[in-house]
């Protein structure tokens, strides 16, 4: 489905497109497409058995999967991550955080496997962010922004699309389509560097927020910022 120009999202349980919405939201996450001209770049990869599904929307709509240079991983839990190994034995360029990357290279209790009664496919991540980097995939800018607390490794990637900042935030908030956090029951999940993580995105300005779950925000999306903020400080402490 399209949501700005050049920009989709071509997978997710909670919007219908993969996966299982009977076993939940969490089955697959939201995969999106920023189609940037001389190559495509996606955000997360999905649960892997949506792999396919993700490539036929994308020919549906017009978008050739060949062009698909990088995937931008947010964080390694299975609904986000299982699918990375096999787009990279389709060539494509894996980025994340160092602490993401980590956890992926493991394989460990941090990708949740567990959760989907599943093994997680170890794998290398080829390109390895710090906390907060500027860094280009072809002529697209991207700011990366740490954002600890659902995982470790959670990462947030900003950029600038056709007039607007959009924010791919992962499960970081907001995943289930209104001001929320993400699921609590990650080994790594910590309230009190979580907040801190609230609090820091609570200053950063974007225009359109899209989550790792169910739909974006593409008008106030700090607001849903702000009540996750909120409800943090009330129930976390
Ligand atoms: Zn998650």
């Amino acid at each position: 489905m399209q949501l700005l120009p050049d920009l989709y999202v071509v997978g997710g349980s909670l919007i219908g497109l993969t996966g299982s919405q009977v076993k939940g939201p969490f089955d697959d996450c939201n995969v999106y497409a920023l189609d940037i001209g001389s190559e495509i770049i996606l955000i997360d990869t999905g649960n892997g058995d949506s792999w396919p599904t993700i490539q036929e929307h994308m020919q549906q709509w017009g978008l050739d999967t060949r062009k698909i240079s990088t995937a931008l991983i947010t964080h390694p839990h299975y609904d986000h991550a299982q699918g990375a190994h096999l787009l990279q034995e389709a060539g494509i360029t894996l980025v994340a955080h160092t602490y993401t990357a980590d956890a992926m290279e493991k394989g460990d209790e941090r990708c949740c496997g567990y959760l989907y009664h599943r093994v997680f496919t170890p794998v290398s991540v080829d390109q390895v962010r710090k906390d907060d980097e500027q860094f280009t995939v072809g002529a697209l800018t991207v700011q990366s922004i740490h954002l600890p607390g659902h995982t470790l490794g959670c990462t947030g990637f900003l950029i600038s699309w056709r007039g607007k900042k959009v924010l791919f935030s992962g499960d970081v908030i907001g995943t289930l389509g209104y001001g929320h956090f993400g699921w609590n029951g990650s080994i790594d999940f910590t309230k009190q560097v979580y907040i801190k993580s609230l609090l820091k995105l609570s200053t950063i300005d974007f225009d359109v927020m899209l989550p790792g779950h169910g739909l974006g925000s593409f008008t106030n999306p700090r607001e849903r910022v702000e009540e996750s903020l909120n409800e943090a400080l009330m129930t976390w402490r």
